[in-house]
């Protein structure tokens, strides 16, 4: 049964696993096993010289992680993916996949905290430098780049912000001098489908709406298929010399009998093979059982977000509301072009009175959990200031959207009523 006209709703629950070969199970099975028996001589050959793709060791290949890659690959209408351990490895995997000392990236400011500590410090240990720039404005990224950048990175919906990136804008502007356009698209998955707008890899951590449940630390690597990485020898050598650690592999060339995979099946004979970070079967069956329902759920998020935010937006104790749905002018633009079907569970608000106020709300809620997390089923709360970006100084808290005031929250799928019912409350004592 082909699924490339199916629906979202449709390919969570179909692509990748049908049946069971062997037993005719119809839920995919955890195949807990690190090895596999290999036919003959020729056969094992074969599939390590990549004459055959096949299953051989299961840090670098499993088959219920090839069934949670084929069902988010044909999620995202791309060529193939790649499930790792989290997706602080999906991050630094999608980056290390082609810049090497020496080289560079440029990416957006607006970054979970983790990438930013990955980009700024631990990359730029290893030789690559990143170049951060304001995604305000796109054309900040042609001016960032230089003969030595291989890669532009953001992410989808940065919180605190939460101001969409300029998907389309920079993707054109990338593909241009053969730079892929790598979008982070934890916090919109469903409604945002990056390499529609041209983006060339896409970056999950899995752990938040993909899992949903807060049960399981993954991530997500998405290849597009969609970039010609040929016809820019000189721009990516990566993919376009040849690689002492794979026989002397020129992975555009090598790989092309195979599909449009090139980016995907180096990150995973090479990066996967030595640095390890592989996704455990049983999280990936976890994986699974979260995207049967994720259509459902980012529905939901949105529509208990978006209540939320019109609510707070009438509270006398709330000073501002930040979610892309009231956002105007150019941001509520890139949000429309770019989200379909809802702006995500995502909100933040900044909540009147004194210093305190933010965390005396946070104290009084009953419903919330108190976590740094997000895109659970059930509705989170931080007070970024005192937690997640209290290593900032307060001018770079201010630069990156965190005042005193600013409560963050992730809005899960309970009944709205009680959501609202909770929030009145601890407003009420805050
Ligand atoms: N990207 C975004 C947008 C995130 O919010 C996070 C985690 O919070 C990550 C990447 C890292 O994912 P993980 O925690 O699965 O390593």
């Amino acid at each position: 049964m082909s699924l490339d006209s199916k629906n979202p709703e449709t390919i969570v629950l179909h692509a990748g696993h049908r049946a069971d070969p062997t037993t005719g199970a119809v839920a995919v099975p955890i195949y807990q096993t690190t090895s596999y028996q290999f036919q003959h001589t020729e056969h094992a050959a074969n599939l390590f010289a990549l004459k055959e793709l096949g299953n051989i060791y299961s840090r670098i290949m499993n088959p219920t992680c090839d069934a949670l890659e084929q069902r988010v690959a044909a999620l995202e209408g791309g060529a193939a993916a790649l499930a790792l351990a989290s997706g602080q490895a999906a991050s630094a995997f999608a980056v290390q996949n082609l810049a090497r000392a020496g080289d560079n990236i440029v990416s957006s400011t607006d970054l979970y905290g983790g990438t930013w500590n990955l980009f700024a410090n631990t990359l730029k240990d290893q030789g690559i430098e990143v170049r951060f720039v304001d995604p305000e404005d796109p054309q900040a990224f042609a001016n960032a780049t230089d003969d030595r950048t291989r890669a532009y990175y953001a992410e989808t919906l940065p919180n605190p912000k939460l101001k969409v990136f300029p998907i389309a804008e920079v993707a054109e502007i990338g593909r241009g001098f053969g730079i892929p356009l790598i979008m982070d698209n934890t916090a919109a998955p469903i409604i945002c489908k990056p390499f529609e707008h041209g983006a060339a890899v896409i970056v999950y951590s899995a752990t938040k709406y993909i899992g949903g449940h807060g049960t399981s630390i993954g991530g997500l690597l998405v290849d597009g298929g969609n970039f010609d990485w040929e016809a820019h020898k000189e721009r990516q050598p990566a993919l376009n010399t040849p690689d002492p650690s794979y026989h002397g592999a020129v992975w555009a060339e090598a790989v092309k009998p195979l599909g449009p995979i090139a980016y995907i099946l180096k990150a995973r004979v090479t990066l996967l093979r030595d640095l390890g970070a592989a996704m455990s079967p049983f999280n990936a069956f976890q994986f699974l059982q979260g995207l049967e329902t994720l259509p459902l759920r980012m529905r939901a998020h949105s529509e208990n977000a978006a209540k939320v935010a019109d609510y707070l937006k009438g509270h006398d104790k709330v000073d501002k509301v930040i979610f892309p749905g009231l956002q105007d002018g150019e941001a509520r633009r890139r949000a429309d072009a770019h989200l379909k079907g809802g702006y995500s569970g995502l909100l933040g608000f900044e909540i009147k009175g004194d210093k305190d106020a933010g965390a005396k709300f946070i104290n009084a809620l009953e419903l919330f959990y108190h976590v740094a997390n997000i895109g659970d089923a059930r509705s989170l709360a931080i007070h970024p200031a005192t937690t997640t970006h209290s290593q900032l100084t307060p001018e770079e808290q201010t630069a990156s959207g965190v005042s005193d005031s600013y409560v963050r929250l992730s809005i899960g799928i309970e009944h709205i009523d009680d959501i609202l019912a909770d929030l009145e409350q601890a407003l009420a004592k805050a």
